[in-house]
């Protein structure tokens, strides 16, 4: 692994499985080191919303064409909300923070995600946020396709179960009264298109780190981080 010289930025990947906590894990890295956290997952969310709301997703069908058609009406932009501590995500000017992150958006965000067009728009995007360094980026891809040059690259997993609970306890505080069963299926069905995608599936990339947070509170998972990047120098 590259050294993290003093005043050189690093790159941070975080990659795995759907709700592994990758999010508030990275958001915390990125807190400790005073970097940028990107949820690029949110990126993907952003454009199912769209096509939900502009007709490109109707009942049970996905109008493939019709969505790259559209790409080019999409604004995605995050900006930070000192409440949360954290950025939303701005969907042409208007927050959706809390509409993308609904059962819906989930339903179809493995298949929006699996288009060509799609990736290569946010791609590009995100690897324009990363040019500056100083960057925790999470997603699928992200130290495969979009960065695959990180300095410090983890790959997290999680026990599906565990998962599942995690994903429902945090969407009934948010009055979202969607069953267990139902999130678990979700889980396991967005694992397996992300897994066998032809575009970019979800992988380890072969210089990534293990996280398996199954049993790991977010502060054993910082000190296990934070060893991380004092032998990167980077603390
Ligand atoms: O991270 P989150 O679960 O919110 O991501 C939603 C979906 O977006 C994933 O299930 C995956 O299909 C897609 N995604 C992706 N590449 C990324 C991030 C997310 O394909 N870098």
């Amino acid at each position: 692994m590259e050294s993290c010289l003093t005043n050189k930025k690093i790159i941070i990947a975080v990659d795995g499985f759907s709700s592994c906590g990758k999010s508030t894990f990275a958001r915390a890295i990125a807190a400790r080191l005073g970097y940028i956290f990107i949820d690029s997952g949110a990126m993907y969310r952003a454009v199912t919303l769209y096509a939900l709301r502009h007709g490109a997703i109707d009942g049970d069908t996905l109008d493939e064409r019709r969505l790259v058609s559209m790409l080019g009406d999409i604004d995605i932009a995050f900006r930070f909300n000192p409440a949360r501590g954290a950025s939303d995500l701005y969907l042409n000017g208007k927050n959706v923070e809390r509409e993308i992150r609904s059962i819906e958006v989930s339903r179809w965000v493995s298949r929006v995600s699996g288009i060509g067009s799609v990736r290569r728009q946010l791609v590009d995007m995100q690897q324009k946020m990363g040019r500056a360094r100083g960057i925790v980026m999470d997603g699928r891809d992200i130290g495969t396709v979009v960065f695959p040059d990180a300095e410090l690259k983890i790959f997290m997993t999680a026990d599906p179960a565990v998962r599942a609970m995690r994903r429902y306890k945090e969407l009934k505080e948010k009055g979202d009264e969607t069953p267990l069963a139902e999130i678990e299926e979700n889980i396991r069905s967005r694992d397996l298109a992300d897994q066998t995608r032809a575009i970019s599936p979800l992988r380890q990339a072969p210089d990534a780190l293990v996280l398996d947070n199954s049993h790991m509170t977010v502060e054993e998972q910082m000190a296990w981080v934070e060893e991380k990047l004092h032998t990167l120098g980077c603390l």
